[in-house]
């Protein structure tokens, strides 16, 4: 008996009768030929799956007009970039799955022009020859910061790893066991050290390490103390930690330098905004640290980027290792840094200007005024698949910088009727642009804290397609 699948296979029409029909053939004169042919590939490939699988087939959709149809979708996606802007309604100020920092505009306005031309990346003008990339922004971070020397490289987990590289490699750093933190995305104090080739002597216990337990480990191999800022929990109820100012008298004592990975790294007491206090990279640096290592774009609001700064040996022995060109900055990445830097001459313009800080300092009042203008745009609507309310809510930092840090916000609420808060968010998520929005108590939330103003027509067209969907059968069989 013959199988009855291969009757349907010999009905899958081939790649050239595909390429000939005048919707496909109308896509080649706009898309690569290459797509084009992927694209009728991975749709026959799809057909022959759906048949060998068993699953049910009908003449119909293996007819030529069917087949062309699905090769013109999927030529719409496949030529669509994959990274795209999304809407963040999360209320999470510094995401890191959604590209933690948004850049001032201010540092958006110099990209054009720098990147689409040649600069003094490397050269030095006043002397015409070789120059360094760090010093466009090594002035700034002096000036900024009272830093006697500093140098950037790519991220914060680089800066952790290449100074402990340099300043501790084949020897003894010295840690507390309550600092042994991991970062999402597996950035793991131990396994950092571990590739860095320093030994890691850990010192205390969870809740509490004292001055005496560091004095204790100190060796003849020791060639660091390490702090590391724990930017992503507390330790709360019975605990102790050595306070920098300590640490650092200590490690006088016996002439070892002390590094402090403060993660964040914020510039600005944040304390003056009514927020719970994070050590500042200044106190970090008048405390006397030898190295301080931070992240650009968490507190900072800048580019992905990580930045060391302290003493001149220190520092230029970090900038002389050969492990620093691996591991160095890329001139966009630099023109974004020293442009937010500026910003930080004027902490009041840095506060209004730089979307980071923004959002963390945006009033409840004011967020409160934002959700009112977005509801307005929705409040005329009729459908049975949701009713649209205003509530309040908590916003957090995120991007683990003040994990305690409660920020009372207004959310949109979308209370679902017809359609169930996850099928919303769902549809949300896949909306142009997505719009990613968090559900809770059942209820989708959509937070205005990071919402932006130009994207609230967006979000509110996306809000009334919502209500136009048709609500799926069962649901409202079960919800007559
Ligand atoms: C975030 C963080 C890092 C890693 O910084 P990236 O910029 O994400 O590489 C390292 N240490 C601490 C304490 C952090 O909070």
């Amino acid at each position: 008996m013959s199988d009855p699948r291969q009757a349907l296979f010999r009905k899958i029409p081939s790649v050239d009768l595909l390429l000939a029909h005048p919707e496909i053939d109308g896509a080649l004169s706009t898309q690569p030929r290459g797509l084009v042919i992927r694209a009728i590939h991975e749709v026959l490939e799809a057909a022959r799956k759906t048949i060998q699988m068993d699953r049910p087939v009908s003449d119909d959709d293996l007819e030529v007009d069917t087949i062309a149809r699905d090769v013109i979708t999927r030529i719409a996606v496949l030529s669509m970039p994959s990274l795209k802007n999304v809407v963040n309604a999360s209320g999470v100020v510094v995401h890191t799955n959604l590209g933690r920092s948004l850049l001032a505009d201010r540092v958006l306005a110099k990209f054009g022009s720098l990147a689409g031309g040649y600069s003094n990346l490397e050269y030095s003008l006043d002397q015409g020859h070789r120059g360094s990339r760090y010093t466009h922004v090594e002035y700034l971070l002096r000036e900024l910061t009272g830093a006697e020397a500093g140098m950037v490289v790519n991220n914060n987990a680089a800066a952790v790893l290449l100074s402990l590289e340099t300043l501790a490699r084949g020897r003894e750093v010295v840690v507390s066991r309550g600092q042994l933190v991991e970062i999402g995305g597996a950035f793991r104090i131990p396994d950092v050290m571990r590739k860095s080739g320093a030994r890691m002597v850990e010192v205390g216990t969870t809740n509490k390490t004292h001055l005496k337990d560091y004095e204790a480990a100190i060796g003849p191999d020791t060639a660091l103390l390490l702090k590391v800022h724990t930017s992503n929990f507390q330790i709360v109820g019975f605990t102790e930690e050595v306070p920098l100012s300590e640490l650092v008298k200590l490690g006088r004592k016996h002439g070892i330098p002390v590094m402090d990975d403060l993660g964040s790294g914020c510039l600005l007491d944040f304390s003056q905004y009514g927020m719970i206090r994070e050590p500042t990279v200044q106190e970090a640096l008048d405390q006397g640290v030898g190295v301080v290592t931070f992240s650009g774009d968490k507190l900072l609001g800048g580019p992905q980027a990580g930045i060391i700064l302290g003493q001149s040996d220190l520092v230029t022995a970090i900038r002389e290792n050969q492990l620093s060109r691996a591991l160095r900055i890329d001139k966009l990445t630099l023109l974004a840094l020293e442009e937010t830097l500026r910003m930080y001459r004027d902490p009041r313009m840095a506060v209004k200007d730089i979307p980071t800080l923004r959002m963390i300092c945006y009033s409840y009042e004011s967020l409160v005024e934002s959700a009112e203008r977005l509801h307005a745009l929705v409040r005329d609507m009729d459908t049975k698949n949701f009713s649209v309310e205003q509530t309040d809510g908590h916003s957090k930092v995120g991007g683990g910088a003040l994990p305690l840090q409660e920020l009372k916000t207004r959310l949109l609420c979308l209370i679902p009727a017809g359609l169930s808060a996850q099928g919303m968010e769902k549809r949300l998520r896949h909306n142009t642009p997505p719009i990613i929005a968090r559900v809770e108590k059942d209820r989708l939330m959509l937070d205005m804290r990071t919402i932006q103003e130009k994207e609230f027509q967006t979000v509110a067209r996306a809000i009334k397609a919502l209500a136009e969907v048709q609500p799926p059968k069962d649901r409202l069989e079960r919800n007559p």
